[in-house]
């Protein structure tokens, strides 16, 4: 029963977990759920990883939050493992996507401040896109339904439709800070962005002095097969927000950036009180022993072509049920004929776990860790699920 003391912000399914091992969530009634949602993308190790659970613990009992007034060994590490393999040279650590949106948005603002351009402050963002819950991330990602009723829109964001150069050239000028993108977008689909079309955004940003943000909240962190989404393009961003995956599961952002893009956060420029805090550090630092070990990323792309084999012959035999599978790695949707809402209800009745999108997508997001076996698993719920909505359709047309 929905709690009436909660805010009515979220209309939540009907259930409750009281634990988790692997890709598998268990209600308080003991019943199996095989959970490709992942938490919206965020368990990226599965529930109660030994490795994570380890340092969590072992962190518990040593200090927890000290402020960022101190030196944080734990940030020291995690940022040179995120440097060491990014573009990156600098990193500030948040405590959600939004934040770290928000620290790019920001960081790249205060570039063009201190370059001696304060009029440049605009940001160009794409429809679909989603950036957050904030009011300048409600701004960036442009959706009327978030920004309905919250006052005026932050301004100086300008959006363009999904892969339309000539609306993006149409639309940087003078005033352009940045160009924010999500390499793949999340939310608004699954919907990856062409290699070319990237390619393309470093050369208007070369050539005019703006700066690349990629928002892989969602895609980053070994999700896509590779530790970041846009190394599938060979495009590099002049900044990156990471959220969701880095965590494991504890709240846990960061907003990386080249030296040169992060000059003008200087000290007292930003700041956050819980931000890269012990716990966060600890568990980042495990998710990462585990990502970076020899092999990790193989069996993300291994798995997800037993995966994505098994959708396009579910997508063959039920092709009134499902009508694209897209994605790359372990960040995949399924494009549906019917509601997705109703594809993603069917299969919770086959006790899986899905996370519906725009575009009438269902995504499935896996822990990383799920084995070929488990994906089958998850390929006969779906199947089950197809066939029962296939029947309820041709019951619907007699
Ligand atoms: C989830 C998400 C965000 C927002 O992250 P929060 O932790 O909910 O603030 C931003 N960008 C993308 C691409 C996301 O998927």
């Amino acid at each position: 029963m929905a709690e009436a003391t909660l805010f009515d912000t979220f209309a939540r399914a009907p259930l409750r977990f009281e634990r988790g091992e692997g890709v598998w969530l268990v209600t308080e009634g003991g019943e199996r759920y095989l959970d490709f949602g992942a938490g919206v993308a965020v368990n990226s190790l599965g529930h109660a990883h030994p490795h994570l659970v380890e340092a969590l613990k072992a962190q518990a009992e040593k200090v927890w939050h000290t402020s960022n007034l101190y030196e944080v060994p734990g940030q020291e590490t995690l940022s040179r493992r995120l440097t060491d393999n990014s573009f990156a040279d600098k990193v500030f650590f948040t405590n959600s996507g939004a934040e770290a949106l928000e620290c790019a948005i920001k960081t790249a603002r205060r570039y063009q401040y201190v370059k001696g351009h304060p009029e440049r402050f605009h940001i160009v963002t794409f429809e679909g896109a989603f950036h957050g819950r904030t009011l300048a991330t409600i701004a960036a990602g442009g959706q009327a339904k978030y920004l309905e009723g919250f006052g005026p829109k932050v301004e100086g964001f300008d959006q363009v439709p999904f892969g339309d150069l000539a609306a993006l050239n149409a639309v940087v000028g003078e005033k352009t800070a940045a160009i924010l993108i999500e390499p793949i977008q999340g939310e608004g689909g699954i919907r990856p962005v062409p290699k070319e079309f990237l390619q393309a955004l470093r050369k208007i940003c070369d050539d005019n002095g703006i700066l690349l943000v990629f928002d892989e909240v969602q895609c980053g962190v070994a999700r896509t097969g590779k530790l970041f989404a846009y190394e599938w393009s060979g495009v590099t961003p002049d900044i990156m927000a990471l959220a969701k995956g880095i965590g494991g599961g504890f709240p846990l952002g960061a907003c990386l950036a080249t030296a040169e893009a992060a000059s003008g956060m200087t000290a007292g420029t930003h700041g956050t009180t819980y931000g890269g805090n012990p716990l966060a550090m600890a568990v980042g630092n495990a998710v990462m022993d585990v990502v970076l070990e020899e092999g990790f990323l193989d069996h993300v792309r291994d798995v997800s072509l037993v995966f994505r084999q098994g959708l396009a012959s579910l997508k063959d035999r039920f092709p009134e049920i499902i009508e694209e599978i897209r994605g790359e790695g372990l960040l995949l949707g399924m494009k549906a004929k019917v509601p997705a809402g109703d594809l993603v209800g069917a299969m919770r009745g086959e006790r899986l776990l899905g996370v519906p999108a725009g575009d009438n997508v269902v995504r499935l997001l896996p822990p990383l860790t799920v084995t070929a076996e488990e994906a089958r698993e998850g390929l006969a719920r779906i199947e089950k699920a197809a066939e029962k909505l296939s029947a309820s359709l041709m019951k619907k047309s007699a």
